[in-house]
């Protein structure tokens, strides 16, 4: 399996890519966790990357497809993968599509998942996530409490630093001003399968199980 998650922060990219690899066995790539990974061990690029993170911008292009060329030629992804936040811009996915070609692959999915803006605002600013397993609970509609333990793994509750609404908002502009149009450079390719993500997590995990069947 190849799959590109495509879609708005808060979207519920993270969530079903986990689910997804779990089922698969496959790996799920989160450039987000990898960057918060590197931000928490205190390297140089963790440092840089975390102040862009925090006020919502975007880490440079070269970072990032570096990161990505780096896991692709990777062992982990032998059985597939899953990509979770990249590519986040032109430029990025016009890389990618060189490291496809360069590692022979030709055989990919992009599924885009749908959710209004100002519902998107209001799952992140309810989101908690494990500090240590990077799992997503909702203060809404889960048992967890801020400063609670992960059902999980025990690892601490927490909202992310560019949890907070103004930051959120700040996302989504960058979305839409850079990742957004990353949509028609695979809509040229015939990739592109859409999900309204705003149904149940469940529904959604079918949807996309669906579509990955579709053809295979
Ligand atoms: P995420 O967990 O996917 O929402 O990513 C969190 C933050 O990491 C983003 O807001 C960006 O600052 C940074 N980031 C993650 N993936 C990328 C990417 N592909 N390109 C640039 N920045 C990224």
């Amino acid at each position: 399996m190849r799959l590109i998650l495509f879609g708005p922060p808060g979207v519920g990219k993270g969530t079903q890519a986990k689910l997804l690899a779990e089922e698969y066995g496959v790996a799920h790539i989160s450039t987000g966790d990898m960057l918060r990974a590197a931000a928490s061990s205190g390297s140089e690029l963790g440092r840089k990357a975390k102040a862009l993170m925090d006020a919502g911008q975007l880490v440079p292009d070269d970072v990032m497809v570096g990161i990505i060329r780096e896991v692709l030629s990777s062992p982990r992804v032998a059985k597939g993968f899953i990509l979770d936040g990249y590519p986040r811009t032109l430029p990025q996915a016009k890389a990618l599509g060189a490291i496809f070609e360069e590692l022979g692959i030709g055989d990919y999915k992009v599924i885009e998942l749908q959710v209004a803006e100002e519902e998107i605002v209001r799952r992140i600013t309810s989101r908690l996530t494990c500090e240590k397993d990077g799992r997503i609970y909702n203060l809404e509609t889960d048992p967890v409490a801020m400063g609670g333990v992960c059902p999980d793994c025990g690892g601490k509750l927490v909202q992310r630093a560019d949890d907070r609404e103004s930051t959120v908002r700040e996302r989504l502009r960058v979305y839409r001003q850079n990742t957004s149009p990353v949509i028609s450079y695979f809509d040229e390719r015939g990739v592109v399968y859409e999900v309204d993500g705003s149904l149940s997590i469940d529904i959604v995990n079918r949807e996309i199980k669906l579509i990955l069947s579709e053809g295979a």
